[in-house]
């Protein structure tokens, strides 16, 4: 198969987009898809002091390289977990990402809270995870603020966005919006924005993107991760139907306005979604209501 751009040997054939790249061309491709989905949605701002959470796996490696290559001006935060070997590996990978892409690195050890990941598996059990995630959340947030950081990027991938959205459907729990959307802002003073720069991007693309530059990345997976049931579903459908991931989560933001606070009319007071209820809209457009 020969490079559609420039005819050279392809190496990846992007069947969401129904195109094969060669190495280059695919990096150059990749940069360019996520500087679009950033401007697209809003997602960062360029004058804005980025902290970038990382943690090894090929994800935030891949989003702290493209940050760097669009500009950016970000430092990078680990947070050590103390998840034994696998907190060590991955920590590793994060000191060899800072030195290659030259990019300050800040640690921030849950020790330092008096606890790790380790011990708190001995007491939450199967709920691990969302004890581990509240940590992050919480260390990400706090750092952000008291170090003058105006947005947090994390990693989260198309994958990740869908799969959320699906486990939360099928087992027929509220949808927490936040984690859908691809930039949260603040609702509060000590709240700092969220920003997922990936979040239309494919896992497959970043570990292409990765492998081809020979950005450091760790393969070494969490002990404590759930089997990834809904992820090889997602994979299922995406073999049959290429772009399905990407598809969903446009479709999501489609309807983005539903998931957003509820607001009042600036005018009737009344609940909206916007500064100006449907209703007065409503009104203004055919009666002699105006606005
Ligand atoms: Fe934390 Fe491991 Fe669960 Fe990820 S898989 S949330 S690192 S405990
Ligand atoms: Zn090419």
């Amino acid at each position: 198969m020969k490079c559609k751009k420039c005819g050279k040997k392809a190496i990846a054939h992007l069947k969401a987009y129904g195109i094969a790249l060669c190495e280059e061309c695919y990096s150059d491709f990749y940069i360019r898809l996520v500087k679009r989905s950033i401007k697209r949605y809003k997602i960062m701002k360029k004058n804005e002091r980025v902290l970038a959470a990382v943690s090894g796996g090929k994800d935030s490696s891949a989003m702290a390289a493209v940050l760097k290559e669009l500009g950016y001006d970000f430092e990078m935060l680990y947070i050590d977990l103390g998840i034994g070997e696998y907190s060590e590996e991955s920590e590793r990978t994060v000191k060899n990402l800072s030195e290659f892409l030259d990019v300050d690195l800040n640690i921030v050890r849950l020790k330092e809270y008096g606890f790790t990941i380790s011990e708190l598996r001995r007491k939450w059990r199967r709920k691990t995870c969302s004890g581990c995630g509240i940590a992050k959340r919480y260390i990400m947030n706090r750092f952000a603020r008291e170090n003058g950081f105006d947005v947090v990027a994390t990693g989260h991938t198309v994958e990740d966005i869908v799969s959320f959205y699906l486990k939360n459907v099928a087992g027929g729990t509220k949808i927490w919006v936040e984690k859908l959307l691809p930039r949260n802002e603040p609702f509060d003073e000590k709240i700092v924005a969220r920003a997922k720069p990936m979040f239309e991007i494919s896992e497959k693309e970043n570990m292409l993107f990765v492998l081809i530059r020979n950005i450091p990345f760790t393969m070494a997976d969490c002990p404590y991760a759930p089997k990834p049931e809904w992820k090889e579903i997602i994979y299922e459908i995406e073999r049959r139907k290429p772009g399905f991931s990407k598809n969903f989560v446009r479709g999501l933001l489609a309807k983005k306005h539903e998931f957003q606070e509820i607001r009042h009319c600036s005018v009737c007071g009344e609940i909206s979604n916007s500064d100006i209820c449907a209703f007065c809209r409503l009104r203004s457009s055919v009666g002699d209501f105006h606005l």
